[in-house]
């Protein structure tokens, strides 16, 4: 087949939704399953045309591997194809689909664990795309045109989130108040000014603009806050249940926390429903695969990586691409009727995956259930090697108040994920200078890896 290059060269853009009209394709979120999987095929072979097509990286990928597009039918097929790792992406050009000039915008990820952040050049038809996404995401929480929307989270320094979420609340109508890197006072003085109904943000900064509310100006569930979507931070643990500070937040500000997940090499997020169970996925704009450690497909249901083909990318569009995400996919139908695929609660990083005593723990987990408690103000993980080969597990911990044992952190960590550290007091000051270290105000980091 060839490619339309009249159409290609100015930006082709996603087969389906040519207009990005949330309005004309939110039903697909209702179809047959039979049918969605018609519709995604379609995308994915379209997608696999236009990627191979034109991009150097992709062309020279799998003409070392052998490949042969045109023997990829189905849906299936996606495992006969090549992975595509996180590190492959650190020199931008080779994967480059489209002309410098169809390129209106660059982001870049957040530089987690001190790495260097990825350039991710995006096309007009990607903004369209991320504007959609975002629209319907929005609108499955049940916010609409009469919502005010703070969004907390950076529109600046090249953060794909807040301008992801600014461009679908405007898409959606709502009334949208770019807070984006403000501080806590500022965010606070924006829900008063502005009567917002709905903050966008990461857990932590809605603890602190609530907190900041609640110690200055009295009980921040009295200020109209209806629901709270939160991004780039867990709120929910393995089984679906709501971690101590996503509880925390929903009784502070009075409101529905939803959980997302989202990165911006997917460009895609997967927001939960009303029903709050998981993530409903995007036939129309993504592949979901959960992989093994063999990378091959694990039963339904079974835990794994994250491996994820995002569709209709015209810029730097990418094929199987590990996360390093651990999740499952939720068996079964959800109460809202739609008939998408639901992702559960990130469980981990598969890097950071630690031995402890023949059982594995993840570094946030062990923070996730201590935060929340008002005893515990900010802490972070360090691990080492065993000389016999075996995680040393240090938990960094500083108490919000003064004095007060360990007792209560170990009786925590016990009851709760049955996992205890070592655990070594630090003050406030000191937590707060590590885990923010490489970013003042975007995400904490609070896994240092010296395994
Ligand atoms: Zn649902």
């Amino acid at each position: 087949m060839q490619m339309n290059q009249h159409k290609a060269n100015h930006g082709i853009i996603h087969p389906l939704l040519t207009d990005f009209s949330a309005k004309k394709h939110a039903d697909l979120q209702f179809a047959e399953p039979e049918k969605i999987k018609q519709i995604q095929t379609r995308l994915f072979l379209q997608h696999l045309e236009y990627t191979l097509a034109r991009s150097p990286f992709y062309k020279a990928k799998y003409a070392k591997n052998n490949i042969d597009i045109t023997g990829i039918q189905s849906l299936e097929d996606i495992r006969h194809l090549p992975l595509t790792e996180k590190a492959d992406l650190l020199d931008t050009h080779p994967l480059l689909c489209t002309d410098k000039k169809e390129i209106v915008d660059i982001s870049l990820t957040s530089a987690t664990s001190g790495s260097n952040p990825t350039l991710i050049p995006l096309t007009s038809s990607d903004l369209a795309r991320l504007a959609y996404n975002e629209e319907l995401a929005i609108a499955m929480t049940g916010v609409d045109e009469t919502d005010t929307i703070l969004i907390c989270a950076a529109l600046d320094r090249c953060f794909m989130a807040g301008i992801a979420y600014f461009l679908g609340g405007v898409k959606l109508s709502a009334t949208m108040v770019r807070g984006g890197s403000g501080s806590a006072a500022q965010h606070w003085e924006l829900i008063k000014l502005t009567q917002a109904t709905v903050i966008v943000g990461v857990p932590s900064l809605m603890y602190k603009i609530g907190k900041h509310g609640r110690d200055n100006h009295g009980d921040p569930g009295a200020w109209g806050i209806k629901k709270l979507i939160a991004i780039g931070e867990p709120t929910k643990d393995a089984n679906l249940n709501l971690l101590p500070i996503a509880q925390e937040l929903e009784s502070m500000w009075n409101a529905k926390i939803y959980s997302t997940y989202a990165s911006s090499e997917m460009a895609t997020t997967f927001c939960e429903c009303e029903a709050r169970s998981g993530g409903h996925t995007r036939p129309e704009l993504i592949i979901v695969e959960i992989l093994g450690d063999d990378d091959q497909p694990v039963k339904p249901g079974e835990k794994g990586e994250v491996v994820v083909t995002p569709l209709g990318v015209t810029g730097m569009p990418l094929i199987r691409f590990k996360t390093g995400d651990i999740s499952y996919m939720i068996q079964g139908e959800c109460v809202c009727k739609r008939t998408t695929q639901r992702l559960a609660p990130v469980i981990g990083r598969k890097n950071q995956m630690l031995k402890y005593k023949g059982t594995t723990v993840f570094p946030n987990a062990i923070l996730a259930a201590l935060e929340g408690d008002s005893r515990f103000y900010n802490g972070y993980i360090e691990a080492k090697k065993h000389p016999d080969g075996t995680d040393r597990i240090i938990l960094y911990a500083a108490l919000s108040g003064k004095e007060g044992s360990d007792t209560w952190i170990r009786q925590t960590l016990q009851a709760k994920i049955r996992v205890v550290p070592e655990i070594k007091r630090i003050t406030r000051e000191e937590a707060d200078e590590k885990v923010y270290q490489f970013d003042k105000k975007r995400k904490r980091i609070t896994f240092f890896d010296l395994r």
